[in-house]
């Protein structure tokens, strides 16, 4: 993955241990779809146990699960993040997106990003 978004060169990693979150929102997810996997069987095979042919396709969804939603999971947080930290003045391209000034105060010292367009 590139550390910055080519066209408005916005830092996917806004601080040290961003991706934690995605990885929170991947293990729920995958344990999500083995949980309804699990009880969804349990529904439709009532009142019988739960089939033992279910036990590979939980272990196939729980081995590759978190590989297939890496992408998306880390696209998520990212909007996730977004949504709580807005962007700063000076984060992505001002001809992409406009931050509001008034919102700014630039008094966080945990940004890591330099940024390229302040004045
Ligand atoms: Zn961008």
């Amino acid at each position: 993955m590139v550390d910055r978004c080519p066209e408005c060169s916005f830092l996917f990693e806004r601080l040290e241990g961003h991706w934690i979150g995605a990885i929170a929102i991947n293990t729920v997810a995958v344990i999500g779809l083995m949980l309804v996997l699990l009880v969804g069987t349990m529904i439709f095979t009532y009142p019988e146990l739960v089939p033992l042919q279910l036990v590979p396709v939980l272990v196939i969804v729980g081995a590759l699960g978190p590989i297939v939603f890496y992408p998306a999971s880390k696209t998520l947080w990212t909007a996730v993040d977004l949504l709580m930290r807005p962007l700063k003045k000076g984060e992505v391209d001002p001809r992409y997106v406009v931050v509001d000034p008034e919102r700014d105060t630039g008094k966080s010292s945990t940004w890591r990003n330099e940024s390229k367009w302040d004045d």
